[in-house]
């Protein structure tokens, strides 16, 4: 499980300045997040750690803000728990980034979605779903190669070009759970993700599980007479 080692470079320069304010931004969508179950820590998933991370950015081409390493589960999102990226090469698999914290290990995920939408403010909440994203390819929802796994460039590229068709939605198909929902401010974004999980549960009530009875097949049949 590759959720907390981080695969890319980066360079970290000291806080910025306004870190305590983008705390305040990203703490009400990193807590409703939690709620919906899509970050966070379970003792009992990927060896007990943080899973899921949170951005934001103007689309003014300067770049994002993002949660730090682990704090999925964090009850306060403090400065130190918030880091700048002030730029980022996807090809060089690197970010240049200021805060007390390393960035998120899916930072470049993050980046490749900022990057797709210029001119436009963008949130983007990388959550872990396993029910979403077992049920993608019978929804129909975007999926990037399962043979680009997380923090590659491959899939880097397979996000931006995603983000680039712009459904809001993106099943990171060589990331176990990994999904990425992405939209215009917070609340939207959230929406979209708990709409995705909504729809995955109305499948899984449709379908019936393996081993379980066919019900449907069984009342058909006449009852018996003796
Ligand atoms: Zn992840």
């Amino acid at each position: 499980m590759t959720e907390a080692v981080i695969q890319f470079r980066y360079t970290l320069a000291s806080a910025a300045p306004d870190a305590a304010a983008a705390a305040a931004m990203l703490a009400p969508v990193l807590a409703a997040a939690q709620k919906l179950g899509v970050m966070g820590r379970d003792a009992a998933r990927y060896d007990g750690l943080a899973f899921g991370n949170l951005s934001y950015g103007s689309g003014d081409g300067q770049g994002f803000w993002i949660t730090a390493t682990q704090t999925a589960d964090l009850g306060r999102l403090s400065s130190d728990d918030v880091v700048r990226i002030d730029g980022w090469s996807l090809a060089e698999n690197s970010v240049t980034a200021r805060g007390t914290h390393p960035p998120s290990s899916e930072a470049l995920s993050h980046a490749a979605i900022h990057g797709a939408r210029p001119g436009r403010p963008t949130w983007v909440l990388h959550g872990h779903a396993p029910s979403v994203w077992s049920a993608a390819e019978a929804l129909g929802w975007p999926v990037t190669d399962p043979a680009a796994a997380n923090g590659t460039l491959a899939m880097a590229e397979a996000v931006t070009a995603l983000a680039e068709a712009g459904s809001g939605l993106i099943v990171m198909g060589g990331h176990t759970d990994g999904v990425l929902a992405y939209a215009g401010d917070g609340s939207a974004t959230l929406s979209l993700f708990a709409h995705a999980l909504d729809c995955a549960r109305g499948l899984r009530a449709q379908t019936p599980q393996p081993g379980s009875p066919q019900t449907g097949q069984f009342h058909a049949r006449p009852p018996h007479r003796h």
